[in-house]
């Protein structure tokens, strides 16, 4: 085990009360993408839903649902057709992922502002940062300190441009700070940086990452984490350092889809 191991995580890690159900476990929602766009939101809640959330619920455009009804099995669907019915559905869950293949555009920023406020702990991925391209001040006025962003360095540079000629540490701490959220700069070596100050650095992963979907899947993890009460910052390390090591053993071949099926004997290891 390398990278940001021997965990103080470890201790926080969300276990079940003998007298536990499911809505008590964590109930997490994934934002997906239009019809022809899918596949990203439900990469990211079977993340969530391998980690241990209670309940994983996709909420999708209407003309989505036919699509994501198939293929979701254990997992749960509520179409919205407004800002409004996205709100209520969000009041029910404990965390909500959005971005991933949500389109960069203003519907993507129409519906985090649904979000925010709703109590729900966000994650925000991929086009949920890009929708804020130019107005980052924007997204950041609608964020809580538990909140977590979940930029790669091409998505770092469009909200924090320049930032990163500080070094990778220095830029996810300041762009922690100026957000006032948690900051997970991901790549080979993944910083996850707190408004507070704390800072981690993840490396135990592989290059057989970079792969499509593998970001998504990260996210639906931290929201199961979170949706299960874990402290953002420790909720993102843990994620980070799992999604890792999940890929443990796998070389060419690697696919997204392989990542959540790897967390159960992941975390087995770790209890
Ligand atoms: P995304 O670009 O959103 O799909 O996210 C890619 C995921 O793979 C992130 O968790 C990255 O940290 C990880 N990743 C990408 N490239 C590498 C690499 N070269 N080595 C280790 N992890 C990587
Ligand atoms: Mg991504």
């Amino acid at each position: 085990m390398t990278g940001d191991t021997l965990p103080d995580w470890r201790d926080s890690l969300p276990w079940p009360a003998a007298d536990t159900h499911k809505h008590a476990r964590g109930r997490l929602g994934v934002v997906s993408g239009k019809a022809t766009q899918t596949g990203a939101a439900r990469l990211a809640a079977r993340g969530g839903l391998r980690i241990g959330a209670g309940l994983v619920r996709i909420l999708c455009p209407p003309d989505a649902a036919a699509v994501v009804a198939p293929t979701i099995e254990a997992i749960m669907l509520t179409p919205f057709g407004s800002d409004e019915a996205l709100a209520e559905a969000a009041a029910e869950m404990d965390a909500v992922v959005i971005g991933p293949a949500a389109g960069v555009n203003e519907v993507t920023q129409a519906n985090i502002r649904a979000l925010a406020g709703t109590g729900a702990v966000l994650v925000v991925d991929a086009d949920g940062l890009t929708a804020f391209e130019g107005w980052p001040a924007d997204l950041f006025e609608l964020l809580d300190r538990d909140d977590v962003l979940t930029p790669h360095e091409g998505e770092f540079k469009r909200l924090f441009p320049g930032l990163l000629d500080q070094g990778r540490e220095a830029a996810a701490a300041e762009a922690a700070r100026r957000a006032d959220a948690v900051m997970v700069l991901k790549g080979p070596a993944t910083v996850i940086a707190a408004p507070d100050g704390r800072l981690a650095i993840n490396d135990n992963g592989t290059p057989w990452l970079a792969t499509a979907g593998s970001g998504d899947v990260l996210a639906g993890m931290i929201g199961g984490l979170v949706a299960q009460r874990m402290d953002s910052f420790d909720a993102a390390r843990a994620a980070v350092w799992m999604h890792a090591e999940a890929a443990r053993g796998f070389g060419p071949g690697l696919i997204a889809e392989d990542l959540p099926e790897r967390l159960p004997a992941v975390l087995a290891a770790l209890f």
